[in-house]
């Protein structure tokens, strides 16, 4: 759902500057993104070939989220596009919240120890 709504605002970029900066972010981090749904797949033992028709169907996403960005942006109104955009906004910042917290320890536990032995000394 992420990935549909970072490519609608790809889509919907108002010029090519935007729209630049907007697929370098997409490009640079999508790796890290596709390797990471590739880990959580094989994490739940669906056989090979069911994750990689999820695989397929994860890359037809981004087409897809451009596409529908773009007759948005020529058919809607830009109030929708500001929601579609703040959607974006929201989504990235949830995941960024939800995930960071969940892979690592969070950041405050890992340096109260730190802090406090230097207190300490
Ligand atoms: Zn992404």
């Amino acid at each position: 759902m992420y990935s549909l709504f970072e490519t609608m605002a790809l889509g919907l970029a108002a010029d090519s500057t935007t729209a630049l900066l907007m697929a370098a972010s997409i490009a640079l981090h999508q790796p890290a993104e596709s390797v990471a749904l590739l880990v959580a797949f094989l994490k739940t033992n669906l056989p090979r070939p069911v994750i990689a028709r999820w695989l397929l169907l994860f890359s037809c996403v981004g087409p897809l989220g451009v596409s529908v960005g773009l007759l948005v942006s020529q058919v809607a109104s830009p109030y929708v596009s500001g929601v579609i955009v703040a959607l974006t906004a929201g989504t990235f910042l949830y995941i960024a919240a939800t995930e960071v917290g969940r892979t690592n320890p969070p950041l405050v536990a890992r340096s109260v120890p730190i802090m406090s032995s230097h207190s300490l000394r």
